[in-house]
């Protein structure tokens, strides 16, 4: 099996050297992978310039494993990945240096490198955990369970798009989970540069209560929270009571 490996974090971060090592037990590895930070790129093409690759050393890394730098973002990498390299059939994505759980599944870049895959009809897996200016992960922790992580999801040939986020400490097991939406964590913060004039700074807050079941519950209970996800965002229980009332709720042109 061909594996292509991107993530948003780029191609020298150890998230992503650590994923490579431990998938080349399942697989023929390559790496595709932004050549700077990309997080939060979401779902994003370069579409207003061209795109080009070059082949990077990655220390630690197995010498049959191709490593390439691409001036674009995670979707463009898979893009690029699965053109240049026939027959991919699992796209791998992180780990990233950060969780992406709840309404971070918009914004994040390393859960497009697993979209993307699922737009191509490929299976796509997301993987990160958490990070804080103090604690960094420690991905030798990791390795082991990331193994039987991968093990467990590629067992079967579906669910085909997954969202895996793994605690900090060594996991107490794994859990299915739905992403949790209550809470928006994003919040634009104000400050000043120093000629004294005012920019803005993204950011997220803490978000207090949790929902049982939720992919942050389960991260927050030491679990490995394993979110299948679909790329169609149609509200289908709302599309079938707006059906029911189409004579009123649709409009007559001829
Ligand atoms: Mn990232």
């Amino acid at each position: 099996m061909r594996i292509l490996i991107t993530n948003d974090d780029g191609v020298y971060s150890p998230g992503i050297a650590a994923l490579a090592q431990v998938a080349c037990r399942f697989g023929e590895v390559r790496i595709v992978a932004p050549d700077v930070e990309m997080s939060s790129a979401g779902q994003s093409i370069t579409a207003s310039r061209p795109l080009n690759y070059k082949r990077t050393l990655l220390p630690g890394l197995a010498g049959g494993v191709e490593a390439y730098r691409v001036n674009g973002t995670p979707s463009d990498c898979v893009m690029l990945g699965t053109t240049l390299w026939e027959q991919v059939q699992l796209v791998l994505s992180g780990i990233n240096i950060g969780s992406n759980i709840g309404n971070a599944i918009w914004h994040s870049g390393t859960l497009a490198g697993a979209k993307q895959a699922a737009l191509l009809g490929l299976r796509g897996i997301a993987l990160s955990t958490p990070a804080t200016e103090e604690a960094q992960p420690d991905f030798e922790m990791l390795k082991p369970w990331v193994g039987s992580v991968l093990e467990l999801l590629l067992d079967s040939t579906d669910p085909c798009l997954i969202n895996v986020n793994f605690p900090a400490q060594p996991p107490r097991g794994t859990r299915w989970t739905r992403q949790s939406v209550r809470h928006y964590d994003g919040r634009v913060v104000p400050g000043k540069d120093p000629m004294g004039r005012t920019h803005y700074w993204f950011t997220v807050v803490p978000v207090e209560a949790t929902e049982e079941g939720s992919d942050r519950w389960a991260v927050e209970q030491g679990y490995v929270s394993m979110t299948p996800l679909r790329l169609d965002i149609t509200d289908h229980t709302e599309l079938a009571r707006l059906r029911k009332h189409e004579a009123w709720k649709q409009l007559r042109f001829a």
